[in-house]
């Protein structure tokens, strides 16, 4: 990893400005913060975590259209409510790939968890990401009542098929890592240490420019490559630069198509390959990257 120290000290800086609640209004994050209860911002975490694929704008829309119904008290009332109740609440729903029939059965899946376990957290493989994810996908498979539906719907990712699983890795960090914009609710069950990245696109892509990874495509083998490289700059805490490096693509500081007039105002210019074939290397004390 070139410049170690360099880009250790820029990353810390970046993430100590990009991980405060500020930025949250346009993150999914923002959903389980609204609900105090642990079950509740367990449940709502799930939901929003699932959620994460398309734009921002239509997550974001997406996820308050699936929480208005459910009210102030989420778990209590997927625990109370029947499923023709919920293919009434959802018959007009659609996101993307998913339909009322989806929706209904992974919502039914929760309410299968929340009712025999009382919380989500029981599912939760002690210091193992992988087999907790793989735990609540065939938790929720089973109390679906109608796989097929819940498969289509894209709102599940197999977490042991080579993917990245990147939606369930959010929903572990959000749980696991205790700082903002984090809650820590699982930091007793899995160390932030043993998490793996969120890998989306902005990540992969940044990440080849920082050196993490020469992979293309996004894959669990390249999120453990990149975690391992940023578990050489905070061992305790790899993800701790997780939210800042992705929100430079999702901000639109590091666009797919990046300018020399991008790379001139990025703080990562410096240790970037990119950035330094764009050629602009002067000092970027002081600006103003949010
Ligand atoms: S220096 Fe340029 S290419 Fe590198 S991360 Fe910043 S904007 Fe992206």
């Amino acid at each position: 990893m070139p410049n170690r120290e360099k880009l250790q000290h820029i990353l810390t800086q970046l993430s100590d400005i990009k991980s405060t609640v500020k930025k949250v209004d346009t993150d999914p994050v923002v959903f389980p913060r609204r609900y105090p209860g642990t079950a509740d911002r367990e449940t709502v975490a799930l939901i929003a975590a699932s959620f994460a694929f398309g734009k921002v704008s239509g997550i974001l829309k997406a996820v308050e259209k699936v929480l208005t119904p459910l009210g102030p008290t989420p778990a209590d009332t997927l625990r109370a409510i029947k499923e023709t109740e919920l293919k009434e609440l959802y018959s007009d729903f659609n996101y993307r790939f998913v339909r009322p029939e989806g929706l209904t059965a992974f919502l039914a899946g929760i309410r299968h968890i929340l009712l025999s376990r009382g919380t989500l957290n029981p599912l939760v493989i002690r210091e193992n990401p992988l087999e907790t994810a793989d735990n609540f996908y065939r938790q929720l498979l089973k109390g679906s009542g109608n796989r097929a539906a819940l498969c289509r719907s894209n709102l599940l990712a197999d977490p042991k098929r080579g993917g990245p699983a990147k939606r369930w890795m959010l929903f572990l960090r959000w749980m696991v890592r205790e700082k903002a914009p984090d809650f820590g609710i699982w930091k007793h069950l899995i160390s932030p240490s043993e998490l793996i990245i969120p890998l989306d696109t902005h990540i992969l892509r940044i990440s080849r420019y920082l050196g993490f990874t020469g992979r293309k495509s996004p894959s669990m083998r390249a999120a453990m490559e990149i975690t391992r490289c940023l578990a050489e700059l905070d061992p305790a805490d790899p993800l701790r630069f997780d939210y800042a490096i992705a929100h430079l693509g999702i901000d639109g500081i590091c666009p797919r198509e990046q300018k020399s007039r991008h790379c001139e105002i990025c703080p990562l210019q410096e240790v970037c390959s990119e950035g330094r074939i764009a050629g602009n290397t002067k000092s970027k004390e002081g600006l103003n990257i949010q």
